[in-house]
């Protein structure tokens, strides 16, 4: 494409799901002077294309018990308001606890949870447990929490979704644009140099997923996101456990599954063998290792093969403290829709309106977003969260 200059009102750097939903709720709003620069030759293959789809209300912060709740009502409308499935299917987490003292914490959690406005999460016996989830073996589990209106969703349908409605309403849409450079004045960015040209804007935002440190500091500013790699094993065998299971979740080593497109996926996060931050290869012995414990836990995959072809390895956005970071930078028109660790294809319907009002109206004000400020670090105040959920 021809080297050009051109303006927008707002320009978002990055299009994956947190670039799209913004864009969207911008242009909702009726502010359709927005362009969304890419680096890719397509939209999607950043973190976006690599999550499993999970979405869950069950955390345990107020904020991002907030974020689920504001997200969940925005995906049972999706259809209606953008006219593309968003894949919400309310199958549920399931959480399962295999010592004493976890099983009192989570229980806090679920009085704070019910303080917090989420009602529908409920303590599970060992026999409700096998009841809904009868593939398991249970000999170690002592108890499970359960929120029925958790499931999945589809993030490529909700991507394309809000890009697709976000140009019916005149937002643009550039890719193989790799923003490199900015210049700044008077604590404003004023341009911003890419691969395709020189693009002025009134504000910028930065939604660069696991690369939002990176293009951050080339606007000399110091964010706190960091890439984490995070596999999925995928098994060759179709239907060997139905489709409509919960996504199911070990409390004690994190390691959970679900079935989609009629196959089954296994996750477990382990500290990665590189020191290279960006790779994503799947490593061997992570597959060896997580088909191990899943077949222990599943008796039904005994006979089971992984398909190492189909396996695949993403980055997720982390912040300091596993929240997202929302809002105005240290330079006046440079704003964050960064770091949400893991979570952001779910938060993505609630982060991108939330983010459109501190830019239109100079505060969000459908949920209070002061915990998530990017500011918290240099405060001192991260949030504190129980790493239990
Ligand atoms: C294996 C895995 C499983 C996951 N499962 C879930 C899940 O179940 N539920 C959930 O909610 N979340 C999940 N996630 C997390 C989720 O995928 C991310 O939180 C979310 O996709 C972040 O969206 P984003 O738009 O910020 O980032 P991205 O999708 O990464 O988009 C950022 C974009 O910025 C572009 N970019 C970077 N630098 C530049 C530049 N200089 N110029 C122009 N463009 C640039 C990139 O090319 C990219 O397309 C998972 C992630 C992984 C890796």
């Amino acid at each position: 494409m021809k080297l050009t200059t051109q303006t927008a009102e707002v320009i978002i750097i990055g299009g994956g799901i947190m670039g799209a939903s913004l864009a969207y709720h911008l242009a909702k709003r009726g502010c359709t002077d927005v362009l969304v620069l890419e680096k890719s030759e397509s939209f999607g293959t950043g973190s976006t294309g690599k999550a499993t789809g999970g979405f869950r209300t069950q955390f345990s912060t107020e904020i991002n018990i907030q974020l689920s709740l504001l997200s969940l009502e925005k995906l049972k409308l999706f259809h209606s308001e953008i006219g593309i499935d968003s894949g919400y299917s309310p199958q549920g987490y399931l959480f399962l606890i295999e010592d004493e003292e976890k099983l009192n914490k989570i229980r806090a959690v679920r009085q704070f949870q019910i303080q917090c406005g989420l009602s529908d999460v409920v303590e599970l016996s060992v026999s409700e447990i096998h009841k809904l989830q009868p593939f398991i073996d249970l000999n170690n589990i002592i108890g499970g929490v359960f929120c029925g209106s958790d499931g999945f969703i589809n993030p490529m349908n909700i991507l394309q979704g809000y890009t697709k409605k976000a140009k019916e309403l005149g937002a643009r849409f550039l890719q193989k644009c790799d923003c490199q450079s900015f210049e700044v004045l008077n604590n404003k960015i004023v341009t911003v140099s890419t691969s395709l040209g020189v693009f002025f804007a009134e504000s910028f935002v930065n939604a660069c997923g696991p690369w939002a440190a990176d293009i951050s500091k080339k606007a000399g500013l110091d964010l706190q996101v960091a890439p984490l790699k995070r596999q999925v094993a995928v098994l060759q065998e179709i239907d060997l456990l139905p489709s409509t299971l919960p996504m199911t979740i070990f409390l004690s080593d994190g390691f959970h599954f679900r079935v989609r497109n009629r196959q089954l996926l296994l996750l477990r996060s382990t500290i990665p063998e590189t020191s290279n931050l960006f790779d994503t290869t799947v490593e061997s012995n992570w597959l060896k290792t997580t088909h191990e414990i899943a077949k222990k836990r599943i008796p039904n995959l005994k006979h089971s093969t992984i398909d190492i072809m189909a396996s695949w390895a993403g980055l997720y956005e982390m912040s300091p403290d596993n929240h997202a970071i929302l809002g105005k930078s240290k330079l006046d028109n440079f704003y964050y829709i960064n770091g949400s660790s893991g979570h952001g294809a779910m938060h993505s319907p609630a982060l991108g309106q939330l983010l459109s009002e501190e830019i239109l109206d100079g505060k969000a004000s459908t949920i209070n977003i002061h915990p998530l400020r990017p500011s918290r670090f240099d405060e001192g105040e991260p949030n504190l969260d129980l790493h239990l959920l």
